[in-house]
């Protein structure tokens, strides 16, 4: 039985309404060991035949016959099949990928060997048998081209297929040098069918076998030119590297081929490949950014609480609109069972910008403000720096880890920080990462009560101070209007310190006379008092304390708040007065609970006593409009999330596809040698994945590099884990897209179309 038989094949190529006939009523029939020369004129056919012959061109009519099976029923995976197994080809132009070495370029065909040192060790023969040893580690390029034949050689050699087909292989070749590849040809292709096209038959003469004359795309004449010699095995080895119907097996091998080929692919040309990692970094950064972005868009899907939730509060106020009192609010917590409770909470829902006040001498850098929120009794665990309040006017706080380069790492560096108009002491701190949390300001219970009223009567400029000095002789009192009150933490309850010039001055002349005085602190404190049937009215309440010479404390107190112009009296005598003016105006309070579920339980008990009752984790009711804009917000940060990444993804994918374009050729060249589809599609996914690499690498860098230097995280929003696992998944399904996209299209043109295209282009 013959190797290959053609019946009546004829091709004819249609293109742009021209008709031109490629071959026609070509009968033919080759076997193994046969050396033929096919000889024509220019434009005969002889090219035709080959592509035919090789499975790289279809053909219409008449029939192709391998080892006696016929061949016309073949769709694309079956012609690759066929050429994996049976052809080897050899082109005029060499057809080698010049960005791979002369190893590379004859390894490609040596898949089929598993083991990779085996597979090294066969590719060094057969490059020693073809004479090129000197050159294992040259790239294609830069090879002559009866270098390049010879690797092409080579790597027929290393496919071990039955048929070799060359095609003008000597055309671009001097004639010492053509004979040379032809000695060579023939000495390494004993038992095997080799077609060899030629336009000089006379280069030939000593070798073939059979000459064949192609004229206007028919036989012209065959005839032997001289006997075939004896061939050890007419049948051969099975040269099918994969005889096996191992479906695991063979998917096993093509992954790893794939990969194999991935790698090569993406060494050979590191220049393109640097700039595939480059655009990948560029892409990854995008994600990022957009999702640091559209993190702060997630801030519309929080739920807008009506009070500063903490796990179990109830809020609690009367229907009348009468102020609670302290046993009213005291004899519900005991009948409710709660754990704690606080008269009054108002702090509790406030925040204030607290000023860090760097040591002095430190010119370098400038004072620090971050917003925080106001607390007691919470704990932050015992990995804190310093330690937890004990004193009224001591706090410890929460921070954002960029601040720890001026607070402190492992001890603190600050003592004071100024919070409205109080100076307090700083002496813990805890730090967190995650950019979108507040800042938190922990002080003792007793303390939280002196914040609150500190608070509540002092942030008020409306509020009003004055002195009365009187002498005690008759004479006639002076009155004196001075700023501010400040509190002064370390300072007895019946003592006053004066920080007034006019007061003194005063005070001097009356001093000289001899005449001992009195003095008489006029403060009107305006507040807002909520009435439930008229609405707001705005009342004051008129505080007199008056002190005696003796009382006036004439050292500066150590520790306040240094306002100049002001009167400093004492956090107790501050705190009463507060609670005189709450007493009358505050309405709220807060109980507190093991947990939410508790005082969940604990309003609905205290609304069906007849009280208004809100667990701190009810959120605002939203109305219509708000729900609209919340939802019109997140759509539009939606869209422009989605529009970002389609931008991307295009961006990507037209620089990609310019350096998918390098390959064109050598992919033709690949699939002309038979190597399948399957394998050079997973090594396109490999190389893409591999130039991936680089921009994980660079975001887990970054991300440490955010988490190390505390500095970069007042700019550089914190994301979890999480986050950067989705960056990554979503670089990831993008750069699977793209290849599959590209793929496709580079795919989905014939081998010979990718060939010239590779060729031309
Ligand atoms: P040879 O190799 O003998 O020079 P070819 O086989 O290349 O000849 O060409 C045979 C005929 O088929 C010529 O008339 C040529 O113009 C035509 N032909 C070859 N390839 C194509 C093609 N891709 N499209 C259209 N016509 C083609
Ligand atoms: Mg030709």
């Amino acid at each position: 039985m013959a190797l290959l038989t053609l019946k009546d094949v004829g091709k004819i190529y249609v293109s742009d309404g021209n008709v031109a006939v490629g071959i026609r009523g070509v009968n033919l029939s080759f076997d193994r060991g046969e050396f033929v020369a096919v000889t024509g004129k220019s434009g005969s056919g002889k090219s035709t035949l080959l592509n035919v012959i090789s499975g790289m061109d279809s053909y219409e009519e008449g029939e192709l016959c391998i080892e006696g099976q016929s061949t016309s029923h073949y769709l694309q995976p079956e012609w690759e099949e066929y050429r994996e197994k049976y052809i080897s080809f050899i082109f005029q132009d060499y057809n080698i990928i010049d960005s791979f070495t002369v190893l590379q370029n004859v390894e490609l065909a040596l898949m089929h060997i598993e083991d990779t040192r085996e597979r090294r060790a066969r590719a060094m023969e057969l490059i020693g048998r073809v004479g090129l040893s000197s050159h294992v580690r040259q790239k294609g390029s830069k090879l002559s081209g009866g270098q390049k034949q010879r690797t092409v050689i080579a790597r027929a050699l290393a496919k071990d297929s039955p048929i070799i087909l060359a095609d003008e292989p000597t055309g671009n070749l001097d004639s010492a040098t053509s004979k040379e590849i032809i000695a060579l040809l023939r000495e390494v292709s004993k038992d095997k069918l080799v077609i060899v096209v030629t336009h000089n038959f006379e280069e030939l003469s000593q070798v073939a076998t059979r000459h064949i004359r192609i004229f206007d795309g028919a036989v012209e004449s065959d005839h032997a030119v001289r006997s075939i010699e004896a061939t050890s095995s007419a049948s051969g080895s099975d040269p099918s590297p994969n005889g096996g119907k191992d479906l695991k097996k063979e998917l096993i091998r093509q992954v790893k081929n794939g990969l194999t080929l991935g790698k090569t692919i993406f060494t050979a040309k590191p220049k393109l490949s640097v700039f595939l990692c480059l655009l990948m970094i560029v892409g990854t950064l995008g994600i990022f950014m957009m999702t640091t972005f559209c993190g702060s868009a997630m801030d519309l899907f929080d739920p807008h609480y009506m009070f500063n939730h903490i796990d179990g509060r109830v809020v609690v106020t009367t229907q009348s609109g009468k102020a609670l009192t302290e046993d009213e609010v005291a004899r519900l917590a005991g009948e409710l069972g709660a754990t704690d409770y606080l008269r009054f909470d108002v702090l509790l829902d406030e925040g204030s910008t607290i000023r860090i006040v760097l040591p002095t001498g430190n010119k370098d850098e400038r004072d620090r403000s971050v917003r925080a929120a106001y607390t007691y009794g919470k704990s932050y665990g015992d990995r804190i720096v310093g330690r937890y309040p004990q004193a009224n006017d001591e706090v410890l706080l929460y921070l954002p880890i960029y601040l720890q380069p001026y607070v402190g790492k492992d001890t603190l560096l600050i003592d004071t920080v100024r919070a409205g108009s109080m100076d307090l002491r700083v002496v813990g701190v805890k730090y967190y990462y995650d950019n979108n949390k507040t800042a938190e300001c922990l002080f003792t219970e007793e303390g939280f009560r002196t914040a609150t009223a500190i608070y509540y009567l002092l942030n008020n400029s409306s509020n009003s101070l004055s002195l009365t000095l009187s002498p005690k002789n008759g004479m006639g009192s002076q009155r004196i209007e001075v700023g501010t009150v400040t509190p002064s933490f370390d300072m007895p309850a019946d003592k006053i310190y004066i920080d007034s010039s006019v007061f003194h001055a005063r005070v001097k002349e009356l001093e000289r006379r001899g005449t001992d005085y009195d003095v008489t602190l006029d403060f009107i404190a305006n507040y807002r008092k909520y009435n439930y049937q008229y609405g707001d009215d705005f009342t004051a309440m008129t505080f007199q304390r008056t002190f005696t010479k003796a009382d006036l404390t004439a050292q500066k107190p150590s520790y306040h708040a240094s306002t100049q112009d002001s009167v400093m009296i004492s956090d107790e005598l501050l705190r009463q007065m507060a609670e005189e003016v709450l007493s009358d105006s505050y309405k709220q309070a807060s109980l507190f609970f093991a947990n939410d579920k508790e005082a969940h339980k604990a309003a609905q008990r205290l609304q069906d006593a007849g009280y208004i009752a809100v667990p701190s984790d009810t959120t605002y009711e939203p109305d219509a409009f708000s729900v609209i804009l919340g939802l019109l917000g997140s759509l539009m940060m939606a869209f422009l999330w989605g529009l970002g990444i389609v931008f991307l993804a295009f961006f990507i994918n037209l620089c990609s596809a310019r350096t998918l374009g390098a390959f064109k050729g050598d992919m033709a060249i690949m699939r002309s040698m038979g190597i399948s589809v399957k394998v050079i599609r997973i090594a396109m996914y490999v190389r893409m994945l591999i130039s991936l690499i680089p921009a994980f690498i660079l975001a887990v860098l970054t991300a440490i590099l955010i988490f190390t230097t505390p500095k970069l995280n007042e700019y550089f929003v914190y994301l979890y884990a999480w986050q950067y696992a989705l960056i990554f998944i979503g670089m990831l399904a993008l750069t699977v897209r793209i290849t599959y996209k590209q793929i496709r299209k580079l795919f989905g043109e014939s081998v010979k179309k990718s060939l010239k295209g590779g060729a031309a282009e």
